[in-house]
């Protein structure tokens, strides 16, 4: 697996006309991957969209890039090959995020920024890029004045579980136990106050045994 250092937020720019005839934006994405496979395809064979993962206005992510692979997404080769670039449908230079929209944000770049253990400084607008054509920021207005930057930034810590928020009073423990893979939630989710069942229970006595043991 590549090293995976930065999160790249970009907007698809794409007319607001497009959203009504396209509600969860699964057409606009397809679009938008087609056009990518088109152009890189021939030098990356495996090359499937210059986004890993987009996300429609009605909160449905669909997947572009497999996250192992770099895409071209953020102007700048370095971040390209240590990134995960995700798009938000719509353009927010013009238009608003919808809460669905931004709620899925907050929930997809919080796994990934967990997953990879990126650092939150790295969570970055596309347009905070060093461009390597200008040698600097801000070459790009992607993703638009309106992408709502330091709200999604602001409910992006770095959580084992979206239900369990550093403030969470056993924390530490749940977090402790996340990272050596005893207990491992369900959909990211904990349930702190759900029940275990003996089956559960089984699972977490064999996985502290067997880490004992070896
Ligand atoms: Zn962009």
């Amino acid at each position: 697996m590549r090293n995976i250092n930065y999160i790249i937020l970009h907007h698809s720019a794409t007319a607001p006309m497009l959203n009504q005839s396209d509600r969860d934006g699964s057409a606009i994405s397809e679009v938008i991957c087609k056009r990518a496979r088109a152009h890189w395809e021939s030098e990356f064979p495996l090359y499937r969209c210059d986004y890993h993962f987009l996300i429609g206005r009605s909160g449905k992510v669909f997947k572009g890039q497999p996250v192992e692979l770099p895409a071209w997404h953020a102007t700048n080769y370095k971040v390209n090959l240590e990134s995960i670039g995700v798009c938000f449908i719509g353009n927010f230079q013009t238009g608003i995020m919808p809460k669905a929209q931004f709620e899925a944000g907050v929930a997809l770049v919080r796994k990934l920024v967990y997953m990879f253990d990126v650092p939150i400084k790295n969570v970055l607008r596309h347009k905070d890029v060093i461009s390597d054509i200008t040698h600097r920021a801000n070459s790009t207005l992607c993703p638009g004045k309106n992408f709502p930057y330091v709200s999604l930034l602001s409910l992006i810590n770095k959580t084992p579980f979206e239900d369990i928020p550093p403030d969470y009073k056993y924390f530490k423990e749940i977090e402790f136990l996340k990272k050596h893979g005893i207990m491992e939630g369900e959909n990211g989710k904990f349930n702190p106050k759900a029940f275990a069942s003996r089956e559960e229970l089984a699972l977490v006595a064999y996985r502290i045994l067997t880490k004992l043991i070896n």
